[in-house]
């Protein structure tokens, strides 16, 4: 916990699931502000060492995800840092994005993986991924299988108007030949100032 003096900025973190701006709540104690509440992504819900169950839990941690609640998983994001955030019908990725001032093609450029379950069976890649992201989606795509027959998805890479629909070992022979970072495309990235 912690707190800042009048007119200080009031502290942002970036959340360490999937880099959204995570805020507190900070109370006015009459010589500045305390920390009240953890850290709380507005993104994706995670927040900094919360207390459950009277204890502190260290680092970033997400809320329990609809499927532990037995509700329908409709899709996933897996964030460039290799977290799964669960979609559901009540809210899917439109909403994440309405949530987070995105777009799925934004989250995409960022090195994001955008997996629908809901009209078919589809994954948008980014054009790199992180090996964090590439571990998670390995183990997303096999949950998928185990519970679902939706047969094999349709993949797309950003930037490209097509995709074939594609069984799980051609996919991670795919992404394993991705970069792991954002690979530099226009001029002014390729030389900084
Ligand atoms: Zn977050």
């Amino acid at each position: 916990m912690s707190g800042y003096t009048y007119g200080e900025q009031v502290p942002i973190e970036e959340c360490g699931l999937c880099g959204g701006h995570a805020r507190a709540e900070f109370c006015d104690v009459g010589v500045g502000m305390v920390q009240i509440e953890p850290f709380h992504c507005l993104d994706c819900g995670a927040e900094l060492n919360p207390l459950v169950n009277g204890e502190y839990l260290p680092g970033w941690v997400l809320p329990a995800p609809p499927s532990s609640r037995g509700e329908r998983v409709t899709g996933y994001y897996i964030t460039s840092k290799g977290t799964p955030l669960e979609m559901t019908f009540d809210d899917d990725h439109d909403a994440f994005n309405r949530r987070a001032g995105t777009s799925t093609s934004e989250l995409l450029w960022r090195g994001w993986i955008r997996i629908t379950l809901l009209e078919g069976y589809a994954i948008d890649l980014p054009q790199f991924m992180s090996t964090k992201a590439r571990r998670t989606l390995g183990r997303v795509l096999k949950t998928i299988e185990a519970e679902s027959e939706m047969g094999d998805p349709y993949v797309r890479m950003q930037g490209e108007d097509f995709g074939s629909e594609m069984p799980r070992p051609s996919i991670m022979s795919l992404v394993s030949r991705l970069p792991t970072e954002r690979v530099a495309v226009t001029p002014a990235e390729r030389s900084p100032a």
